[in-house]
């Protein structure tokens, strides 16, 4: 037998979170595109200390910098990379992928003074090559989600109620208020308390 050798650092793979194992009443809220600029956001974030992590693509942020900036400075919320342009990754060349991946990374740290270190997928869809470009443009974890919030409801993956370790997808969409506020009376009625996602991912 012959014996492989590791693989080199510039090979390595970001790993795939879709939930967090904890036996503690925590859950996740992460807030994705950045399409519609609700003018209430900040101040709903910032009220209730939930510290999401916003999945931002560049194309939604260019010139409206100062609203994503205003929320981050002033909730605790975390920066993520959604990619560029919002494209389906699957299947496209290693140099594609990466630009989509590192230039977002690269854009936000110059514009809003923050580089995001996770990174979601578009649609949540990927292959082993997204997996690579996003270690390389140092990402530490390609973050799925478990639960949904769309037109006021939450949905689930798994049951009737969210469990802790959940990570919860929403958007900024216009239904933003009523998308945000559902979340929080789930959380609240399953006894799970918002927590900062990147506690959870060393
Ligand atoms: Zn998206």
């Amino acid at each position: 037998m012959v014996q492989q050798k590791a693989e080199p650092v510039a090979n390595s793979m970001v790993p795939v979170v879709r939930r967090i194992q904890t036996d503690k009443p925590y859950v996740f809220i992460t807030m994705d595109d950045g399409a519609i600029k609700d003018p209430d956001a900040q101040k709903l974030i910032q009220a209730s200390g939930t510290h999401p992590v916003l999945f931002l693509n560049q194309k939604y942020v260019k010139g409206h910098e100062a609203y994503f900036k205003a929320i981050l400075d002033s909730s605790g919320a975390t920066l993520g990379d959604h990619t560029i342009d919002h494209p389906d990754l699957r299947g496209k060349p290693f140099e594609f992928q990466r630009k989509e991946i590192c230039d977002d990374a690269d854009d936000f740290q110059r514009e809003l003074g923050q580089r995001p270190s996770l990174f979601r997928p578009p649609f949540g869809v990927y292959d082993q090559t997204t997996l690579r470009a996003a270690a390389t443009c140092g990402m530490r974890a390609a973050v799925l989600w478990s639960a949904s919030v769309n037109d006021g409801n939450v949905q689930f993956q798994v049951g009737d109620k969210l469990r802790p370790g959940d990570i919860v997808l929403m958007h900024f969409r216009k239904t933003f208020t009523e998308d945000y506020n559902a979340f929080l009376a789930q959380a609240k009625k399953d006894g799970l308390t918002p927590v900062p996602l990147p506690d959870f991912l060393g």
